[in-house]
């Protein structure tokens, strides 16, 4: 088969690679029906992660089952589901207590593993890993069943642990395919104004108006605080949702929570310390971390089947899987939001 493969920083190709074969009882093959390049592939993809030279790439995916392992009875060979973005085996004392992102066992995509960017993959503990959709989805379904592997899902835990609350005011620090997922996400929650502090790019304060942001900045830093109390009459804002993760998108977004408010985090954190004195004189709580998305992905399900969000809106992109270095590229230059990628 054809996988993506990481060679070096800024080179990334599909390459010819093993078929995988089922290892345990407890894993499945799937057959890859579409797959997906994520903001934090492009720390890989830059050189400025630890995955291994020659490793594979990518953790989101939807699928069709095209083997089971003997100890799989839930599962069964023709049914499409839904891959997190990271594996767990759904029994260990973090998946039961409902965090499936800190499994014991678990793990993510690529690395050492399969990955997302491929034409099959190997799952393990795949009872517990893959969400299986009730049928199987039309081709236009896909890009927004996609999302639920990751980014809708981690959207979703940027409002779910900041607790937006109905009629809040909202800020929403990034507009990244996480960060638009997460107006969506506080919008579903009942968030009275939604307010995104993003770039310049028209395409993306577009897709952040049409899923429900009130207002849409390009201001950073001193500006951004500035420009929210002016719209705050002030105080800021009762929830905000930091979806990027650097050292300074972390410190604006502290700005902007009002005292008493609550901010979430949920993009890879990259330099950030919290100056624990700055909480203390603003009693701003802070929570998230990473996404739990095997949690999201149910309760999610009938809005994105039903059509009742379209976060799919996100991929600006489709390429084939051959074109994987292309699909990088525009990735790493912010030509496209998000890319799709087809076997
Ligand atoms: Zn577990």
């Amino acid at each position: 088969m054809r996988a993506a493969v990481f060679h070096g920083p800024f080179d990334i190709t599909a390459d010819n690679v093993p078929d995988p074969q089922i290892k345990a009882p407890h894993e499945v093959i799937v057959k890859v029906l579409a797959g997906a390049v994520c903001g934090s592939d492009l720390w890989t993809y830059r050189g400025e992660s630890s995955a291994a030279l020659e490793s594979r790439i990518g953790h989101e995916f939807v699928g069709e089952i095209v083997a089971v392992g003997t100890g799989v009875e839930k599962l069964k060979v023709g049914d499409v589901a839904i891959a997190p973005f990271r594996y767990s085996d759904g029994e260990c004392p973090a998946c039961k207590s409902g965090w499936p992102s800190s499994c014991a066992h678990g793990g993510f995509w690529g690395w050492d593993s399969d990955g997302g960017q491929g034409e099959y993959v190997r799952v393990p503990y795949a009872q517990a890993t893959l969400v299986k959709l009730d049928e199987a989805p039309d081709a236009a379904a896909l890009p927004d069943l996609l999302t639920l592997a990751d980014v809708m899902s981690t959207g979703m835990h940027a409002a779910t642990s900041a607790r937006v609350a109905p009629g809040d005011t909202a800020v929403v620090v990034g507009d990244g395919a996480v960060g638009l997922c997460a107006v969506i996400a506080a919008k579903l929650r009942g968030a009275g104004r939604i307010i995104v502090f993003g770039g310049k790019h028209p395409d993306r304060q577009a897709l952040a108006r049409q899923f429900g942001a009130d207002e849409v900045h390009s201001a950073r830093g001193p500006e951004a605080t500035n420009t929210l109390k002016g719209s705050t009459g002030g105080i800021g804002a009762d929830v905000v949702l930091e979806c990027v993760g650097s050292a300074a998108s972390f410190e604006t977004a502290l700005t902007l929570a009002r005292p008493g408010g609550r901010l979430a985090y949920v993009g890879l954190p990259h330099g950030v310390v919290i100056d624990v004195a700055k909480l203390f004189r603003t009693n701003v709580s802070v929570s998230g971390g990473l996404c739990p998305a095997r949690r999201y992905i149910e309760p999610l399900l009938p809005e994105v089947l039903g059509g009742g969000i379209h976060p799919g809106r996100v991929f600006t992109t489709r390429l084939p899987l051959a074109d994987i270095a292309e699909a990088y590229r525009q990735m790493d230059k912010r030509e496209t939001i998000k890319v799709l990628v087809t076997p």
